[in-house]
């Protein structure tokens, strides 16, 4: 039995992780969906869809799961209707998606899938926004990130990068 999930990942945190480790002992194989994969360098979206697979690609290597795991980049095509069509036609074949997310949940739903729910993992400190907003801050963001994100991170120069993007043109 094949999985999806589906994320944006700016950045892969530690929530995102133990939703993977929870899937992975339910099925065979999974996908793992970059969802916005066209959008980088935006405080929304600082990192690229390479960025993201490199930070979840060495994430998962702690895991020894890597196998049986697709990352998979999906650039958003703004027609919801068709959303999952276009999911379908960019992943391998799978019989299970794994979502929180409503509306994920509805299409998916709509198209006469089967669909599960996850679980929410310290919510309050992991969450993408939370996290760029320290990393803008000068606050701790590496405690809420698996260590390899982090190296990822600092390897590309991230933070200043999400620092200068928000910047103004004055
Ligand atoms: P952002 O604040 O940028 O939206 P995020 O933390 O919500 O970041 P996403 O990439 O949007 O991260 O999340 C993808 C999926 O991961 C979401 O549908 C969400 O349900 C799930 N998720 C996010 N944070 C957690 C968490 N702490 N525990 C469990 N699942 C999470
Ligand atoms: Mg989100």
């Amino acid at each position: 039995m094949r999985g999806f999930f589906i994320g944006r990942f700016q950045p892969y945190h530690l929530g995102h992780h133990e939703v993977i480790k929870n899937i992975i002992n339910e099925v065979d194989e999974l996908i793992i969906g970059i969802g916005s994969a066209q959008e980088s360098h935006s405080f929304e979206n600082p990192f690229t869809a390479g960025e993201r697979v490199l930070m979840i690609s060495m994430a998962l290597n702690e895991l020894d799961i890597k196998k049986r795991v697709y990352i998979i980049p999906l650039e958003d095509i703004k027609r919801n209707s068709l959303w999952v069509a276009h999911v379908r036609e960019m992943v391998p074949p799978f019989d299970v998606v794994y979502s929180n997310n409503p509306l994920v949940k509805r299409l998916f739903k709509e198209a006469g899938m089967e669909v599960k729910g996850t679980h929410m993992y310290n919510r309050v400190e992991y969450q993408g926004t939370e996290i760029r907003r320290k990393m803008i801050n000068g606050d701790d963001w590496k405690r809420y990130v698996p260590k390899a994100v982090a190296e990822v991170i600092e390897a590309i120069d991230g933070i200043n990068r999400i620092r200068e993007i928000i910047g103004k043109d004055v």
